[in-house]
C-alpha cells in the first residue's frame, strides 16, 4: 500500500509573517485532526525555507521547495542549487512544474538534470507533468505525458526512480477552477503507471507515488483520491487556506 501524500504548493505567495501564521494554523489542525497516515508537505517559497524548517520539526509536516538549479554551484545569479536545500534540511523539491516549462521554459533535458542534482543531495523531486488544453483537445495528452515522463526520468536507475513521486498536473486545471473528472484523472495515473511497469517492472512500479493536482479542493478531493492510481494531491490554491488544506489532507 502506497501512502497517502498532500503536498500544498504556495508558489510565490504570503509575507514571512503571514507564511509563518499559515504554518502554525496547518500545525495545529494536524495535529488536532488527522490521525490517518498522510505525509503533509508545505512546498513554500525559499526565503522561508530556513525559518518554516525549524518550525515544523516535530510535527506531521515536511518542508519542501518549489525548484531548484541544474548546476551544483557557480556564477547563477538568483539560482539556488540542490545542495543549498540540502543544507537548509529541506527533504523535498518540486520539479517541473507547468508554470516552470511554460514561463521559464524548462525542457525535459534541463528537467533531467535538475532530477540528477536533487537526488545527488539527497532531495525527494515531487516531478510535475500534464499537457495543455490544446493538447488535450487533439488527444495527444497521453503521449506527451509519457514524453515528459521519459525525457526526465527514465535514465534513473530502478532503485534511484523508486525515491521520487510524480505528480501528474493537466495545465487546463490549474488554478481554473477546472478539475479533471475522476475518469480522467485515473485514467492518465494508470498511463503513467503502465509506463513506469514497462520500464521498471510492478514492483517498482507500484511503488511510486503519484499525485493528481488541478483545482483540488475539500469537496471534489474525496473523489479525487479515491481512485486506484491517485495516491494524493498536489494543491496549489487551495494550500493557502489552512481549513481548506487541512480538510483536503483529511480526505487523503
Ligand atoms: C499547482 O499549482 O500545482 C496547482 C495544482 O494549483 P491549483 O490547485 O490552484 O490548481
Amino acid at each position: 500500500m502506497r501512502t497517502k501524500i498532500v503536498a500544498g504548493n504556495w508558489k510565490m505567495n504570503k509575507t514571512l509573517s503571514e507564511a509563518q501564521a499559515l504554518t502554525t494554523q496547518v500545525l495545529g489542525l494536524c495535529s488536532a485532526e488527522v490521525s490517518a497516515p498522510v505525509k503533509v508537505i508545505l512546498c513554500v517559497p525559499y526565503p522561508y525555507l530556513p525559518v518554516l524548517t525549524p518550525q515544523v520539526k516535530h510535527s506531521k509536516v515536511d518542508i519542501g521547495a518549489q525548484n531548484c538549479s541544474e548546476h551544483d554551484a557557480g556564477a547563477y545569479t538568483g539560482e539556488v542549487s540542490a545542495a543549498m536545500l540540502k543544507s537548509m534540511n529541506v527533504p523535498y523539491v518540486i520539479l517541473g512544474h507547468s508554470e516552470r516549462r511554460q514561463y521559464f521554459h524548462e525542457t525535459g533535458k534541463l528537467l533531467a538534470a535538475k532530477v540528477d542534482r536533487a537526488l545527488a543531495h539527497q532531495l525527494i523531486p515531487i516531478f510535475c507533468c500534464g499537457e495543455s488544453l490544446d493538447i488535450r483537445e487533439k488527444g495527444t495528452h497521453e503521449s506527451l505525458v509519457r514524453q515528459q515522463v521519459e525525457e526526465a526520468l527514465f535514465h534513473l536507475s530502478a532503485e534511484v526512480i523508486s525515491k521520487i513521486v510524480v505528480a501528474y498536473e493537466p495545465v487546463w486545471a490549474i488554478g481554473t477552477g477546472k478539475t479533471a473528472t475522476t475518469q480522467q484523472a485515473q485514467d492518465m495515473h494508470a498511463v503513467i503507471r503502465k509506463q513506469l511497469v514497462g520500464k521498471y517492472g510492478d514492483a517498482v512500479a507500484q511503488a511510486i507515488p503519484i499525485l493528481y493536482g488541478g483545482s483540488v479542493k475539500p469537496d471534489n478531493a474525496k473523489e479525487l483520491f479515491s481512485c486506484p492510481d491517485v495516491d494524493g494531491g498536489l494543491v496549489g490554491g487551495a494550500s493557502l487556506k489552512a481549513r481548506d488544506f487541512v480538510d483536503i489532507v483529511k480526505c487523503a
